[in-house]
C-alpha cells in the first residue's frame, strides 16, 4: 500500500462516485486514510457495503449511498440525506464511468445514450447539486475523472472518448467560473489502469499496449488515487483548471 503523501483533510467531507470497486474505492481509501468523511455512491449495495465497513475498521467515516447517475432525482435524494448526516461537501470526485464499445458504424443509439448520460450529464446534476455547499462554504475541490483517450482517441470508443473529452471541457469551463470563489475543478486522464474494466482485454490486446506503456505495467487505482489525493487538498491549492495525465507515459 503507497504511504500517504498529502495533507490532513480532517474535517473535511467528501463524495466520490463510482466508489464501490477499482478506482473509485482507492480514492475513497485514500480519502478516508487522511481524514476525509467519505461518502460512497454506486449501484451495487453489497459491494458499497463492504468498502465502507472496511474503512470504518481502519477508523475512517464512510457513508455508502447507494444510487444511480442515471436517476438524477432519486440520486440527489440519497446526496440531501448524506449531507444531512455529514455536513457541507467541500471534496467531490466525479469517477463513476462505463464503456459500451463499438466501431461506429456498429454502435446503437442506446449505448451512445447511456454512455453519455452517466459519464457526462450525471457529472452535471451531481456537481450543480454539490457546487452549492462549496459557495456556501467558499471553498472546494473537484476533481473529474477523464481518461488518456479523451488527448489521443482510441477507435471502438467514439461515445466513451467523446464522454471524456466532454469532461474535459467541463472542467475548464466550470474551472473558471468559480475560481473566484475558492473552488479550483481539475481532470486526471488515468491511462491502462488494472481494474474490472480493464479486466476482460484479450491477452494479446495486452501485450501490445504494454509495450507501448514507457513504464512497462499497467496503473494501480492507487497510482490514480494518490493524484486524486493532490488534486483535492491544498497542497496543489494554486492548480485549477488542469488535466494530468496519469499513463505510465502512454501519452506525452
Ligand atoms: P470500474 O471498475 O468499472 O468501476 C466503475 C464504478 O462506477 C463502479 O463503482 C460502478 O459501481 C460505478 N458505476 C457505473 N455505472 C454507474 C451508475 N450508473 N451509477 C452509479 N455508479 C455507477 O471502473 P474503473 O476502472 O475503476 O474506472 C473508474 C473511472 O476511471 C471511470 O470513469 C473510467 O472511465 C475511468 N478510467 C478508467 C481507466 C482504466 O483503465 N481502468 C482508464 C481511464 C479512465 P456499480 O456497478 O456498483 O454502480
Amino acid at each position: 500500500m503507497n504511504q500517504p503523501l498529502y495533507p490532513d483533510l480532517n474535517g473535511q467531507i467528501a463524495l466520490v462516485t463510482g466508489a464501490s470497486r477499482g478506482i473509485g474505492a482507492a480514492i475513497a481509501r485514500a480519502l478516508a486514510r487522511q481524514g476525509a468523511t467519505v461518502g460512497l455512491l454506486a449501484r451495487n449495495e453489497k459491494r458499497l457495503d463492504s468498502v465502507a465497513s472496511e474503512i470504518v475498521s481502519h477508523g475512517g467515516r464512510a457513508f455508502p449511498l447507494v444510487a444511480d447517475l442515471a436517476e438524477p432525482d432519486r440520486m440527489i435524494e440519497q446526496i440531501r440525506a448524506f449531507q444531512a448526516d455529514a455536513g457541507p461537501i467541500t471534496l467531490l470526485v466525479n469517477n463513476a464511468g462505463v464503456t459500451r464499445d463499438q466501431l461506429l458504424l456498429g454502435l446503437k443509439p442506446a449505448d451512445w445514450d447511456t454512455v453519455l448520460k452517466i459519464n457526462l450529464t450525471g457529472v452535471y446534476h451531481i456537481t450543480r447539486h454539490v457546487l452549492r455547499d462549496m459557495l456556501k462554504q467558499h471553498r472546494g475541490s473537484i476533481v473529474n475523472i477523464s481518461s488518456v483517450v479523451a488527448l489521443m482517441g482510441n477507435p471502438g470508443q467514439v461515445n466513451y472518448v467523446a464522454s471524456k473529452a466532454g469532461l474535459i471541457g467541463f472542467t475548464k469551463a466550470l474551472a473558471r467560473e468559480v475560481a473566484s470563489r475558492n473552488i479550483r475543478v481539475n481532470a486526471v486522464a488515468p491511462g491502462f489502469i488494472d481494474t474490472a474494466m480493464t479486466a476482460d482485454l484479450p491477452d494479446e490486446t495486452r501485450r501490445a499496449y504494454m509495450q507501448q506503456i514507457p513504464l512497462g505495467r499497467f496503473g494501480t487505482p492507487e497510482d490514480v488515487a494518490q493524484t486524486v489525493l493532490f488534486l483535492l487538498s491544498e497542497a496543489s491549492a494554486y492548480i485549477t483548471g488542469t488535466v494530468i495525465n496519469i499513463s505510465g507515459g502512454l501519452y506525452m
